[in-house]
């Protein structure tokens, strides 16, 4: 009956394509698990106020880790009145806002946070309201890997009921950082349902979700139907040449090198043939369509069903984005890592965050990282020709490193530790007064 479903909040922020992909394959995988067990809302903090000068999440975030003092201070104190910098005071109050909003619209039982800003505040306001030990708050990392301390500090809360992380480093800090070894989970990053080998059969009949993978031997297209219906060359080998959601990094330079070094001049035909998905890079599309090819070539836009693509392709060409990574591990995919800058916003703190993505690749054999746009042409080439070996060992390295079943290990935890509370009665969301008018 509905007075038994429960409700879940994501609070998301839509800064690069990752945490909305996070959220959305936790929402999803919600839905294949329980069905109507659960009502999944994912609410993005930040997204009507495009004109408030704070929205740059990740200058704000770099602000306050500047201000780590003041920082500590606050969030390890009961009342909000600590936070005295006017900057952070109105984008608190400001988010703590839109986090009391959701809870009257939504009633949560349980709270994802996808955004390691969004963890102190909501808090915060649970404990306000009196909720805290009502609600089940938890946090999802999605970075493979922490490379530098500061990062770190502000992701991990102490108050949370768990913090999902994706691999055993970022597990590791957390614990320095004062979690508990209880509180920490090691699954992997959610990656859209789709993408998963586990659930394909189990999936493609019950549900109305276009499945497709190369690698599951029933209930789903091979390769072979996959290239027929992407309409690309049934036999070449293919490289996948991308840059996260918006289409980043040496992109042109990498796919004009290819052109050249996928093309067997003593031969004169190619040895193979290249796809790139230019996310929402409108430019990009027009200036590489605006080039003549000696390979075939498909230049595509954004693309909602990646899986699909990563399906029928040998090899992927991306920036370090966490997103893409895991994505490519689960299809069996070597990777070549070409960048790590972020795409928007600040340079610094994003592309120290995506380096940490480059060793968690490179370590285990999967992929490796040149930012030389010919040195990545030659490699694809040798991989296409001389060096299919070399393709097929880091395709199983790949394999090995995937964790395709992590985001449904995320939500059967989040089910348990919510069995154990049991549902909060909608009268506990009768606010009396507001926290956000306090800060
Ligand atoms: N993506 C997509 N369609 C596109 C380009 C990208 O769905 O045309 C997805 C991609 O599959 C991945 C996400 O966008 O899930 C990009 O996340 P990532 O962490 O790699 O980089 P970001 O864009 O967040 O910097």
């Amino acid at each position: 009956g509905a007075d038994k479903t429960k409700n879940v909040l994501i609070l998301m922020s839509d800064t690069g394509g990752g945490h909305r992909a996070s959220a959305e394959a936790i929402r999803d995988a919600f839905r294949l698990e329980f069905g109507d067990e659960y009502q999944v809302f994912v609410k993005d903090v930040w997204k009507e106020y495009t004109g408030w000068p704070l929205n740059d999440m990740e200058r704000s975030y770099k602000f306050m880790i500047k201000h780590v003092q003041l920082w500590n201070l606050a969030f390890h104190s009961t009342s909000p009145r600590w936070i005295h910098s006017c900057y952070l005071a109105a984008m608190a109050a400001f988010y703590a806002k839109e986090v009391e909003a959701g809870l009257m619209e939504y009633k949560p039982d349980i709270i994802i946070s996808v955004h390691p800003l969004m963890q102190h505040i909501p808090l915060w306001v649970l404990k306000w309201q009196g909720l805290q030990k009502k609600v089940v708050f938890v946090t999802v990392i999605t970075d493979l890997n922490t490379c530098h301390r500061t990062w770190s500090v502000t992701q991990f809360n102490p108050g949370v009921n768990r913090c999902y992380c994706p691999s055993e480093e970022v597990a590791k800090r957390a614990l320095l950082d004062g979690l508990e070894e209880s509180q920490t989970r090691v699954f992997g990053l959610p990656i859209r349902p789709s993408f998963c080998r586990s659930v394909l059969s189990k999936v493609s009949f019950l549900y109305d979700i276009s499945i497709s993978c190369c690698i599951s031997p029933d209930g789903c297209l091979g390769c072979d139907d996959l290239r027929v219906e992407l309409e690309i060359d049934p036999a070449l080998p293919a490289v996948l040449l991308m840059g996260g959601g918006e289409g980043m990094g040496p992109v042109k330079k990498t796919a004009k090198a290819l052109g050249e070094s996928l093309f067997d001049e003593e031969l004169g035909k190619p040895i193979g043939q290249l796809i790139v998905i230019c996310g929402r890079n409108k430019d990009l599309v027009s200036t590489l369509e605006s080039l003549e090819w000696k390979i075939p070539v498909k230049i595509r836009g954004f693309e909602t069903q990646m899986e699909k693509w990563m399906g029928a392709c040998d090899c992927i060409i991306t920036k370090a984005g966490p997103g893409t990574i895991a994505e490519a591990l689960i299809k069996g995919l070597p990777i070549i890592l070409n960048d790590y800058l972020p795409g928007q916003v600040n340079d610094h703190i994003a592309s120290r965050k995506e380096k940490g993505n480059v060793p968690y690749v490179v370590d285990s054999g999967a992929g490796v990282f040149t930012r030389s746009p010919k040195e990545t042409a030659k490699l694809v080439a040798e991989w296409f020709s001389t060096k299919t070996d070399e393709l097929k060992r880091m395709s199983e390295n790949a394999l090995n490193l995937a964790q395709p079943d992590a985001v449904f290990d995320i939500v059967k935890d989040i089910h348990e530790l919510s069995c154990q509370r049991g549902p909060v009665s909608s009268s506990s969301f009768v606010f009396t007064s507001s926290f956000s008018s306090l800060i």
